[in-house]
């Protein structure tokens, strides 16, 4: 586990947007916060510049000690969910979640008994050998999370990972999440629009406004504001 450290991070985009302000947060060791706020606000290009998918354009990032601005997604000791899933349609489940393991160089028997401790943690162990268009939308989340919890990363960053799932199936992955985040204590951001989830989730919440953060507290500091 580690803290993720964003010190006067901001984003320009080659058309000039300027999507991130000087952001500067902590997110301590073990501690889930949950950023909020408008469409537009930025909460998109600050998880995909945490997690490399974006280049910074000042600022610095560090998780744990090590400064990461310069580094591949791949160097990060971190993985991201995204609400799409991108699961590896061709491949089965226990494929999808051993596929990074894998390109990490991890021998078999290891990958092997990674996989099978992640599976059962997410209740999804007898559904190794099938494709992900043959499971149910919350088993492909789980699956989604099982894919990112494998490597056991420093930090987790989750992108609105319940928002294609019916209000009943949301409300279950929500207690779940809530469940594994007790257990694991990984370091995370987790973006949504949805109150509740933030509120239910959240150890602290971030509110981004136009690339800029408005207000840090916990969730019923910031939703009992007169
Ligand atoms: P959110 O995730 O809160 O909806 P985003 O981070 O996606 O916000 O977007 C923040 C701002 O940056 C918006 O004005 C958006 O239009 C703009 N933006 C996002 N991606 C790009 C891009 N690749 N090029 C230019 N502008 C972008
Ligand atoms: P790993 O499982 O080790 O993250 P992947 O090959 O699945 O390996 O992903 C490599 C990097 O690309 C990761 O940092 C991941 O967050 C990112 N990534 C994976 N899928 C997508 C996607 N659909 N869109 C954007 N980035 C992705």
């Amino acid at each position: 586990m580690s803290s993720i450290r964003i010190h006067n991070l901001s984003k320009v985009y080659a058309d000039g947007t300027h999507a991130v302000k000087g952001i500067d947060l902590t997110i301590r060791d073990g501690e889930f916060i949950v950023l909020v706020g408008p469409s537009g606000c930025g909460k998109s290009t600050l998880l995909r510049m945490i997690a490399g998918l974006e280049t910074i354009t000042t600022g610095d990032l560090y998780i744990g000690e090590q400064r990461v601005n310069q580094l591949e997604p791949a160097q990060r000791d971190i993985a991201m969910v995204f609400q799409n899933y991108a699961l590896y349609p061709h491949m089965t489940v226990y494929q999808n979640m051993a596929y990074g393991l894998k390109n990490r160089g991890w021998q078999k028997s290891a990958i092997e008994e990674r996989v099978r401790k992640t599976a059962q943690m997410l209740e999804i162990e007898h559904h190794l050998t099938r494709k992900p268009k043959a499971l149910s939308g919350g088993q492909r989340q789980r699956v989604a999370m099982g894919r990112a919890l494998v490597r056991e990363p420093a930090a987790f960053l989750l992108d609105e990972p319940l928002s294609n799932l019916d209000a009943k199936l949301r409300v279950q992955m929500r207690v779940e999440i809530k469940q594994l985040q007790r257990r694991l204590q990984t370091t995370s951001l987790y973006v949504t629009h949805d109150q509740l989830e933030a509120m239910t989730l959240g150890d602290r919440l971030v509110v981004l406004n136009q690339g800029q953060i408005e207000q840090v507290g916990a969730p019923l500091e910031v939703y009992q504001r007169p």
